[in-house]
């Protein structure tokens, strides 16, 4: 009798990334708002860099050295102490795989973003998970459930699915009352999205002290999610650490040469910054307009807003709703949320539809 190899127990307990559909159960195209991509598309400078990439017979610089100096230069960071990563999912993936192992635990809040149970089961580590505070993280609630085994802890902030957002003092609160073998990874993806005074403070943690890793991404407001480029700080053990197990040549001729314009182009990430600040409090502020419908946008500082239903019009029905009008959002049962559906934020005219959609469709179920 033959049989195939198999796998780790912990890798057959994974449950894969479910990731933003763009189109419809009839294979119609629908406008995609459940991914978190940048509706004004890409920096020109950034579509233009594309062309001199270096050639794609060759492989890229290994070491990102060009878009590594840029991203140093922009956020006053010493190039050594960046790492690059195939999106920031390679480096969250890695901080869990540098640190933590069989037998260890990953530490992460409830209503969370999804790679964190992926990354700790990929190299065997248990995770737990952490009660949210109203769909917010908890800080005291993540340091209650700290052990003996916890290696690695994992927020988001601005957090998804959620949008809610732990300030400065929160960070700085859970940092310190984390042991100092413990790994804190912030995942700044919506960073740039916060206006400057929200700034939590982690980037400075990751400059002070040997157990935090920052994470940020071009896939968001930079508008390259189809790059895949993401990059990570820290000091240099675990800049060290996370480039010993990285991809050697992780970073295309492309990506480089578009980030590394990207970077640069602040005009461009101001401009989407506004654009989304400016449609989030409209829409958010049409939602409420609604009145006692069960329709509750949960606060965001993100490029998406994550809306409750409680009322006649469930979240399932909105979605389909939406569907039905050519926009696809994002239900989430899977990620034991059916009550909830998360929508980015899009073009003004595409928040307008939605909203009035919302509307009419929370009217007609009353
Ligand atoms: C979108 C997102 C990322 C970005 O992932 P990439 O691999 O860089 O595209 C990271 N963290 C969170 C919380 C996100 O929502």
């Amino acid at each position: 009798m033959s049989h195939g190899p198999t796998p780790k127990s912990w890798i057959s307990a994974i449950h894969a990334y479910v990731p933003g559909k763009s189109a419809g159960a009839d294979g119609r195209p629908l406008i995609k708002l459940s991914a978190n991509e940048n509706p004004l598309g890409t920096s020109a400078l950034a579509l233009a860099a594309r062309a001199s990439a270096a050639e794609p017979s060759r492989y890229p610089d290994p070491d990102s050295k060009d878009l590594r100096a840029a991203i140093g230069a922009v956020h006053g960071i010493d190039p050594a102490r960046i790492v690059m990563g195939t999106g920031s999912d390679e480096l969250l993936n890695l901080a869990a795989q540098g640190y933590a192992g069989v037998g260890d635990e990953v530490l992460f809040p409830r209503f969370s973003f999804s790679v964190y149970d992926i990354a700790a089961r990929r190299c065997g580590a248990e995770p737990v998970v952490a009660p949210d505070a109203d769909y917010g993280s908890d800080v005291d609630a993540l340091l209650a459930l700290v052990s003996d085994r916890t290696r690695v802890v994992f927020v988001a902030n601005p957090n998804n699915p959620t949008g809610s957002f732990l300030p400065k003092g929160e960070i700085a609160r859970l940092h310190a009352g984390l042991p100092s073998d413990v790994l804190l990874v912030v995942d700044q993806a919506y960073a740039e999205y916060l206006s400057p005074e929200d700034d939590d403070g982690a980037l400075a943690l990751a400059e002070a002290h040997d157990n935090v890793l920052v994470t940020r991404t071009f896939s968001k407001i930079y508008g390259l999610a189809g790059e895949r480029i993401g990059w990570g700080t820290g000091t240099s053990g675990i800049i060290d650490t996370l480039n010993r197990i990285r991809g050697p040549f992780n970073i295309s001729n492309s990506g480089q040469a578009m980030a590394l314009a990207a970077v640069n182009d602040r005009a461009f990430v101001e401009s989407a910054r506004v654009h989304n600040a400016t449609e989030r409090a409209r829409f958010v502020a049409a939602l409420e307009a609604l009145g006692n419908h069960g329709l509750r946008p949960l606060p965001s500082e993100a490029n998406f807003v994550l809306i409750l239903f409680t009322g006649k019009l469930t979240a399932e029905m909105a979605y389909n709703g939406l569907m039905e009008r050519g926009y696809i959002t994002r239900w989430l049962p899977g990620q034991a949320l059916p009550h909830g559906l998360r929508i980015t934020i899009g073009t003004a005219q595409q928040m307008d539809d939605i909203a009035a959609a919302l509307r009419e469709m929370a009217e007609a179920a009353r």
